[in-house]
């Protein structure tokens, strides 16, 4: 079978890699990749957003499956195009990605199952926002745009002050665009982080291990927010048996009112979750794979991924037998351009990638990188997610950083803690 997987990133590297692995598939075609891909499998010169022509290109080469791995094409409808096509596509639809491209709806639809979140207020406009910010108590508050805005429509708030800036920086002058036509305003939690990622056909639900994401840019958890900084699976924040209540009061009401509102999800269903002294609750849901967390999941999984998509998509996840991991536990460390998440400069050439590919339990995924003469130079702000298998976290932690040792270029830089939550906790 041929398999399309469309996105550019470590996330998509990582599933072009892994799909490659499967017996039952002969060519990964992967639109528009990066250096990396190119490796693994076969670029095609499509962006990720452009169904017209994916679409056509499928039909052309008699694709099996196809794989949406960033929101924006989701948002957009691309499952919707593949599927009025008669192709099979792995991916939730227009209608059920927003669950993840509408905040405003995602909150109301938590309110209505009674999934455990933030106690939320929504806006539809600044000044109804800034009224009820002069009304209320001066608490910490969350201020959300309600659109999607790469992670940086979310401003984190101290003060009354703060949160009327938020407000008008959103609202008023528009900096994420249309993403803040509407708002969410939330009470401002506090715990540790974690990613649940799930597998849906609507119906049925296979768990994958618990991960957790760095998304500041500086150890420590300093700095500006990022689109993560690294990654590590599994983690102990999370009991088996924690796991378990997360399936029951979060996930499984998810999927039950999608259904009941005519959007049955189907994909990934990635819950955000802060684990507060009260319980988990529901930060926000992503309806794709996360990036990073994809990278050091996948390289745990020993099932084979094309039989869990293609078993999704079919929707008969129910008939799938469970799956296996390796029971090592991996990290990731995402190495970046001077700069980022600001301004940087692209186009220096990455050395030292072949001798850090020869490295045992590790794999080397590319996302903003590029293939030019011949050499393999940055062109993004997160570069590479350089992910690592060890007997135990330390190990593992250990075999990704030696392997970020052997790379450079001008610039490089990482976060140098990345899985030492898990080590304190
Ligand atoms: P991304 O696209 O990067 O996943 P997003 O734009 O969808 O993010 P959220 O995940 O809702 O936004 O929020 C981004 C970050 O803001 C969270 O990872 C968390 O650190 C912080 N945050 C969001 N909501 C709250 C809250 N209620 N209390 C405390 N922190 C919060």
């Amino acid at each position: 079978m041929k398999v399309l997987v469309i996105g550019a990133g470590g996330r998509e590297h990582a599933l072009a890699w892994k799909i490659s692995q499967s017996k039952r598939v002969d060519t990964v075609f992967v639109a528009p990749g990066n250096a990396g891909t190119g490796l693994d499998a076969e670029n095609v010169d499509i962006s990720a957003t452009d169904a017209a022509r994916l679409t056509a290109f499928a039909k052309k080469n008699e694709v099996g499956l196809t794989v949406v791995g960033p929101e924006a094409p989701l948002a957009a409808g691309m499952v919707d195009a593949f599927q009025s096509e008669g192709l099979k596509v792995f991916g939730p639809t227009k209608a059920a990605a927003e669950l993840e491209a509408s905040k405003v709806f995602c909150k109301n639809l938590l309110r209505h199952a009674d999934v455990p979140t933030a106690d939320f207020q929504t806006f539809p406009d600044a000044e109804s926002a800034k009224t009820y910010l002069n009304d209320r108590e001066d608490v910490p508050v969350v201020v959300k745009a309600d659109g999607l805005a790469a992670g940086k429509g979310v401003i984190v708030c101290r003060t009354r002050t703060d949160a009327l800036e938020a407000v008008e920086a959103i609202a008023g002058r528009r900096e994420f665009g249309e993403a803040g036509a509407k708002l969410v305003i939330e009470e401002r939690l506090v715990g540790q982080e974690v990613s649940v990622l799930a597998i849906t056909d609507g119906q049925a639900l296979v768990t994958l291990p618990p991960a957790q994401d760095h998304k500041p840019a500086y150890d420590r958890d300093r700095g500006p927010n990022t689109g993560g900084m690294g990654a590590y699976c599994p983690t102990p924040a999370i009991t088996a048996e924690l796991l378990e209540k997360i399936e029951a009061d979060v996930l499984v009401p998810t999927i039950h009112h999608m259904k009941r509102k005519r959007r049955p999800m189907s994909g990934v269903l990635y819950a955000g979750l802060m684990m507060t002294k009260q319980g988990p609750r529901v930060l926000e849901y992503n309806v794709r794979f996360g990036d990073p967390e994809c990278q050091p999941l996948l390289m745990r999984l020993r099932s084979d991924i094309v039989d869990l998509l293609e078993y999704t998509a079919d929707r008969r996840l129910e008939e799938l037998p469970p799956l296996e991991w390796d029971p090592r536990p991996s990290v990731c460390v995402v190495m970046a351009s001077d700069g980022y998440p600001g301004k940087y400069e692209t186009g220096f050439v990455i050395r030292g990638l072949d001798d850090a590919a020869k490295m045992p339990n590790v794999k080397v995924f590319h996302s903003g990188t590029a293939s030019i003469d011949g050499s393999v130079v940055n062109a993004g702000g997160r570069v590479l997610s350089v992910t690592a298998l060890g007997d135990t976290i330390s190990q593992a932690k250990l075999n990704a950083y030696r392997a970020v040792k052997a790379i450079r270029w001008q610039g490089a830089w990482c976060r140098k803690d990345i899985s030492d939550k898990a080590l304190e906790m």
